[in-house]
């Protein structure tokens, strides 16, 4: 087997430079929702030092002061510019595997010439028919793949081939462990913990002891490090960018409970669609406003809240949710509107594939099983039969459309109740 991971290099600020060419070399950052914090930043704003999630406030005058070029997110630009990236690479090779917004693993097996100049040539053709820069990993199995392409991106290269045994060797001698595709910080501490630092420590182990310590997840690891492919096909299916769920309230809403129920539902909205998808989020964004329109005191607020593992749980997303509420809602204000992106979404067959150890498989299973219930029962009795119990705290700023009559053929909560 062989396989090319093609990533973009910092994709959402790339999108944004992409069509404004005099902003190359200059540090840029792209805010989420609102305004509220740092979801992207382009290579040089790391090197400023600008951290990931920073809010934007503490950092607005340092952006001055750097000439930090600062975007709003346009997600659906992004979605626009994943899409002709993807269809650019589906145009080099006969089978693409889109990962996430702007990572897609190219299927190489049986393709002869792979060579640095044919890896060259997919990246300077998406740079010429996208203005997206990427970076290409090759490798034999997807994870040495991956570990590919963070080496160039690490060398500053356009390219990285791991195909012959010394130089697998020496890049993974090279490579943390933690970084490492599904590894993660806390099977790395327990892994450090038994001398195993580097990938190449973790390659060298026994693959049938690591199954008995940890699980077979860890075990094709340890396969795949040393060229053996483990993970099945995974073909996902088209990338959304975001999904999205506001409303404004019919009446202003004051209460924290109001909004938390809002809140509650837009997730449940939201995170039944990813499930649709087959897809997974890695983030949840967060947002709450006053009218602009009516003359009370303003505010408004933003926030993201990164979740511990990609999911499309309900009740991990919503508990997210209501933590980023929680952080950003202050008393006394005439909220108008709240809504929720949940962001950086990714392929769920993918992840399943790439559990983390301290992820309970038999845990993720049950509830994967609840949340199919729960989609199964809100298919067959309607909308919002079933649903969390944060959605029904207050549910108040439902009251939108005061004039329209009862939907009662449509929605469960309207049929005519005979007394
Ligand atoms: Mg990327």
């Amino acid at each position: 087997m062989l396989f090319a991971l093609a990533d973009c290099n910092s994709f959402y600020a790339s999108c944004e430079t992409a069509f404004k060419p005099f902003l190359r070399g200059r540090p840029v950052i792209v805010l989420s929702n609102n305004d509220g914090c740092v979801v992207a930043r382009s290579r040089e704003a790391k090197q400023l030092g600008i951290a990931m999630g920073a809010p934007f406030f503490q950092i607005r005058e340092f952006c001055r002061a750097n000439r930090v070029a600062v975007f709003s997110s346009n997600y659906a630009l992004y979605g626009d510019m994943s899409q002709r990236v993807m269809q650019t690479l589906a145009s080099t090779v006969p089978e693409i595997e889109q990962y996430s917004i702007d990572e897609a693993f190219l299927n190489l097996t049986g393709m002869r010439n792979v060579t640095t100049a044919f890896a060259e040539s997919i990246v300077d053709r998406v740079k010429l028919w996208t203005g997206i820069p990427i970076s290409i990993g090759i490798a034999p199995t997807r994870t040495l793949a991956k570990v590919a392409n963070r080496q160039a991106k690490m060398d500053g290269m356009k390219t990285c081939l791991l195909l012959d045994e010394s130089k697998r060797i020496d890049v993974l001698k090279r490579f943390p462990v933690e970084e490492v595709w599904g590894v993660g910080r806390q099977l790395s501490v327990k892994l450090e913990r038994m001398g195993i630092q580097s990938a190449f420590d973790l390659a060298q182990q026994d693959p049938v002891q690591i199954r008995k310590r940890f699980t077979v997840i860890q075990e094709a690891m340890v396969r795949e490090l040393n060229g053996e492919t483990c993970l099945g096909n995974q073909q996902s299916p088209p990338t959304a960018k975001s999904i999205q769920t506001s409303r404004s309230f019919g009446k202003p809403r004051y209460e924290f409970d109001a909004l938390s129920s809002a809140i509650s539902t837009f997730v449940s909205r939201a995170a039944e669609k990813l499930r649709e998808q087959g897809q997974v989020a890695r983030a949840v964004d967060v947002y709450i406003r006053t009218s602009p329109f009516r003359p009370v005191a303003q505010y408004s607020a933003s926030t993201v809240v990164p979740l511990g593992r990609p999911t499309s749980d309900t009740l991990l997303l919503t508990q997210a949710a209501l933590d980023g509420l929680a952080k950003i809602f202050q008393p006394n204000y005439a909220y108008q509107k709240a809504g929720i992106i949940l962001i950086d979404l990714s392929s769920a067959a993918v992840n399943r594939a790439q559990l983390t150890f301290f992820d309970d498989p038999e845990e993720l299973e049950r509830r994967a099983g609840l949340m199919k219930t729960l989609d199964r029962l809100n298919e067959k009795f309607g909308r919002s039969s079933v649903m969390t119990g944060t959605q029904l705290l207050d549910d108040s700023w439902k009251s939108v459309q005061q004039n329209s009559s009862p939907r009662y053929t449509t929605e469960w909560d309207d049929l005519l109740v005979a007394k």
